[in-house]
């Protein structure tokens, strides 16, 4: 068979593996997930105390720097000279030039971060100036500066009309003989990218404080602000523009005077991951933010987050596909199996499982199956064939083809059970050869056989459909008529004796004429079988061949009506 030879090609063992591989992969993709959320939090963490060390540390650069102004500021302060000259301007000996002259001439070389310094009397108004085109102004800050007279005030940041941007440092000058009387205000102008650099380093090994410094990476930005987020000074570049910044840890140190942490939107549009801490200069209090943008920060981590994402795609996919698999070479065909051993079995041998084409143990099943249906749909149609002739054997005569003598009877049982029930009429004839032993013995019994298939033939063709003719033994023929009662069953034989009377019995060169007797009998109620009807009949026949034979005989309770023609 060509359908033994197949071989297997996808194993449902190969297949359920891949099953099980893509199960497999699933606590990986779990374990996966998981580790990646720690590694997650883990980031956070370590970035945020990387900022944090950023943060001291950039606070240490800022104290040094401002430690080093105040200091030389307050040693310029202390220049007797100074405070002689304003003590004289206080009381109105204006002899500005002297002291302009002596502040232009003392300004500190050392310190190329002071562009310029001022002198502002207890009005606010620039006294002296190393530019002397600024003497006589009255300064907006002044009251600002007289504020922070407790101490050293940092200004904020502030562009100048050339564009630069500038920063000031502003310390009280009190008399020598009464520290409480302030008699005027020194300010120190200095160049706003001189401090930048603190945040790049290069401003603390400049002064020789510091000679090792942290620079920045370029993705951290840190921010000297005051409480209402008005920047000192920053290392952003690309912030240069904005004088304030709005950020969540500036809210913060406004609403409640905190230190935060935490990953927030810095007011540009960026998120970022950061730190603020605030620092006390003197008795002022700045913030100083550190951040660093979130998607530089987590680039990794978004990268193994992408890849997690893939990897539960890749996941996803192969159990589908696996489940898909499954379904398609096992639960269908299953499926199709069934129903075909469903329509197998009652008896519908068309249905095949000609779409199972899979090179496995299905495909091997349903050829098998295929080939089994096969063999049983010809079985099967022999035996059937072979019951019908069985069955045609059973109720016809061999020689004639009329039904037998015990079909007779069935259909009589049949037929009687039916009269009885309707109240209906039925007759039965008995016919028998007239002399047809002489007919063997002149002919042959061959052609004593043709008689016999012949007269059959004639028979059938002078009866109703309804009429049932049997070959009752011999020569000898029994028919029921139903719905037909004696007289009709008589009128019924007469046409049936003249049809054979009528007929030559030819078979090459023999022929002959004959003629037959018949006896009639009319169902009774009293009958209780077909063998009590058949006996009246059959004692009508006998009638019959007594009367001389060639003749019907109707037979009745008390006497039988003989009706004949000569
Ligand atoms: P009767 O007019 O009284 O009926 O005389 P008969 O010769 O017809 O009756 P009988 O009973 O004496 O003979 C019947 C003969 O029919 C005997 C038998 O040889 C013959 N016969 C019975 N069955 C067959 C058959 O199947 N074929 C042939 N050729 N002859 C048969
Ligand atoms: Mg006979
Ligand atoms: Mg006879």
């Amino acid at each position: 068979m060509s359908s033994e030879k197949k071989v297997i090609f996808f194993s449902i063992r190969v297949k359920l593996s891949l099953l099980l591989f893509s199960f497999a992969l699933c606590p990986l993709f779990i374990n996966n997930w998981m580790s990646f959320l720690a590694a997650e939090k883990a980031l956070e963490k370590s970035t945020l105390s990387g900022l944090n060390l950023s943060a001291e540390y950039k606070a240490g650069e800022i104290y040094l720097y401002l430690e080093t102004l105040k200091t030389n500021t307050r040693d310029f302060a202390t220049d007797g000279f100074i405070k002689r000259s304003l003590g004289q301007t206080a009381l109105y000996n204006s002899d500005t030039t002297a002291l302009n002259q002596h502040l232009i001439h003392n300004k500190l070389p050392s310190h190329s971060d002071l562009i310029s310094i001022d002198i502002m009397d207890t009005q606010g108004v620039i006294v002296a100036s190393t530019q002397t085109q600024r003497i006589g102004l009255a300064l907006r800050d002044l009251l600002t500066f007289q504020r922070g007279s407790e101490g050293v005030y940092v200004s904020a940041v502030k562009r100048s009309s050339a564009g630069k941007l500038t920063g000031s440092i502003a310390i009280p000058l009190y008399k020598t003989s009464d520290s409480s009387a302030i008699i005027g205000v020194l300010v120190n102008h200095y160049r706003m990218d001189k401090l930048q650099d603190l945040f790049s380093g290069k401003l603390i090994a400049a002064l020789g404080g510091k000679t090792q410094y942290r620079n920045l990476s370029v993705q951290e930005a840190v921010y000297l602000v005051d409480f209402s987020g008005q920047f000192l000074t920053h290392s952003a570049e690309f912030i240069n523009q904005r004088a304030v910044i709005n950020t969540y840890p500036v809210q913060q140190a406004k609403i409640f005077n905190l230190e935060t942490d935490g990953i927030w939107d810095n007011g540009l549009g960026t998120a970022v991951i950061g730190v603020s801490s605030i620092v006390e200069i003197d008795d002022f209090k700045y913030l100083l933010i550190v951040e660093k943008q979130l998607d530089a920060a987590f680039e990794n981590i978004q990268q193994l987050k992408s890849r997690s994402y893939l990897l539960f795609l890749i996941t996803l996919l192969a159990a589908s596909l696996v489940s898909w698999l499954m379904a398609y070479y096992i639960t269908l065909p299953m499926q199709q199996l069934m129903s075909c051993i469903d329509h197998v079995s009652t008896g519908k041998f068309e249905s095949s499982l000609r779409d199972i084409k899979h090179r496995d143990e299905f495909g091997l099943l349903a050829s098998k199956f295929n080939h089994m249906t096969q063999k049983i749909k010809r079985m099967h149609h022999q035996l059937t064939e072979k019951n019908r002739e069985l069955y045609h054997q059973s109720i016809l005569d061999s020689l004639t083809g009329l039904y037998n003598h015990r079909h007779l009877f069935e259909r009589g049982a049949y037929c009687i059970a039916t009269a009885k029930r309707h109240n209906k009429t039925l007759s039965c004839l008995m016919i028998d050869i007239d002399h047809f032993k002489g007919i063997n013995d002149k002919y042959g019994h061959p052609f004593g056989d043709f008689v016999l298939s012949s007269i059959a033939k004639v028979f059938k063709s002078q009866l109703r459909k309804s009429d049932i003719l049997s070959r009752y033994g011999g020569e000898e023929f029994a028919i029921i008529m139903p719905d037909t009662d004696g007289e009709n069953a008589l009128l019924a034989a007469e046409q049936i004796r003249h049809g054979i009377k009528s007929h030559l019995f030819m078979q090459g060169a023999t022929q002959h004429w004959l003629t037959i007797s018949i006896g009639v009998a009319e169902y009774n109620h009293l009958d209780n079988d077909l063998m009590d009807i058949i006996s009246r009949a059959d004692s009508a026949l006998y009638q019959s061949k007594h009367e001389g034979r060639d003749r019907s005989t109707l037979a009745t309770d008390t006497r039988h009506i003989a009706w004949h023609t000569g």
